[in-house]
């Protein structure tokens, strides 16, 4: 397949490769010129676009995608597959698959799970929103990039099933962490308290499989002085988009804002730039109840 690939980055470089390994032509493009091997470089977006089967765009914000879209889109072929796999607001990967299907392309919105190691494995998981010939075009790319691709509905809906998930994995990270610290001041050993929780009804992927506390469960970025893993400041950037979306849809979310409130404050004012986002851990630790 001809592949236009936008975006380089720490995702779209290994997912560039990846394609261009399986044999696919992967003409790709980034502001800041990364190269990426076996990957053809354009000297812009709209090159690296024209005449491509499908363009896969993996960039920052919804912002950069509507400016980036609103140059390829133009030089993409009808029928053309339009495939988004940033981390954007929903009612941006709307108006830019509105934009692509007027023009008679395919859009898909299809963000991901997996990080950075799943980019390189090629074991992502895509979440994918947009119409289902699209999807099926999409497909083989998936398989190759990713372990699997649900396919959730119409345009919009990968990135609403993104940010709803990550909502929960962020207010549970939360309380895991906190019941820990609160464990800690009862004299509740970690270990018993991770062999109880993990095979009870608080059990969850942050305590069973991302265990906060290190030396506790199977290896996790706590294990490695609380390095990434997955970033607080990547945590933050998508209970943020939850509270966008939730304001957009008029839903009440009382925990996804209050989870939002405090990773903002640990990216932002306390020690949490730069750390694995299950590094609330030492946060509530050093933390009294009366703390504000
Ligand atoms: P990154 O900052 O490493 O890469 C983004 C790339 O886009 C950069 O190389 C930048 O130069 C390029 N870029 C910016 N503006 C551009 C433009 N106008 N034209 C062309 N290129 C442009 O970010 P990343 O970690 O690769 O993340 C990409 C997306 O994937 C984000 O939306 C992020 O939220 C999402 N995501 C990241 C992870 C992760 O673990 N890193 C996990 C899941 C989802």
């Amino acid at each position: 397949m001809k592949i236009g690939f936008i975006g380089l980055g720490n995702m779209g470089a290994p997912m560039a490769a990846n394609l261009a390994k399986a044999g696919h032509a992967v003409t790709g493009y980034d502001a800041a010129r990364v190269t990426v091997d076996g990957v053809e470089q354009a000297a812009t977006a709209e090159e690296a676009a024209r005449g491509k089967e499908v363009v896969i765009t993996m960039l920052p914000n919804g912002d950069i995608l509507r400016s980036v879209a609103a140059e390829i889109v133009p030089a993409m072929e009808r029928g053309a597959v339009l495939l988004d796999c940033s981390t954007v607001d929903v009612d941006s990967a709307r108006a830019v698959a509105a934009d692509a299907q007027a023009r008679g392309l395919s859009a898909l919105d299809a963000p991901v799970s997996g990080g950075v190691g799943g980019a390189r494995d090629g074991t992502l998981t895509f979440m994918v929103g947009g119409d289902e010939v699209g999807f099926q075009k999409a497909k083989p790319l998936f398989d190759i990039m990713g372990k699997k691709a649900v396919h959730c509905g119409p345009a919009g809906n990968g990135q609403a099933a993104k940010i709803c998930n990550n909502m929960i994995l962020g207010a549970t990270m939360i309380v895991t962490c906190e019941a820990f610290a609160l464990a800690d001041k009862l004299g509740l050993d970690r270990q018993a308290m991770f062999d109880v929780v993990s095979t009870s009804s608080g059990s969850s992927w942050s305590m069973n499989t991302y265990c906060p506390a290190p030396g506790v469960g199977p290896t996790s970025p706590a294990d490695n002085d609380y390095q990434p893993g997955f970033a607080a400041d990547l945590m933050l950037k998508d209970l943020r988009l939850a509270q966008e979306a939730a304001a957009s849809a008029d839903a009440d979310t009382p925990l996804g804002r209050a989870a939002r409130d405090l990773y903002a404050r640990f990216v932002e004012s306390e020690e949490g730039q730069g750390k694995d986002f299950s590094a609330m851990l030492p946060r509530f630790e050093a933390r009294g109840h009366s703390s504000d």
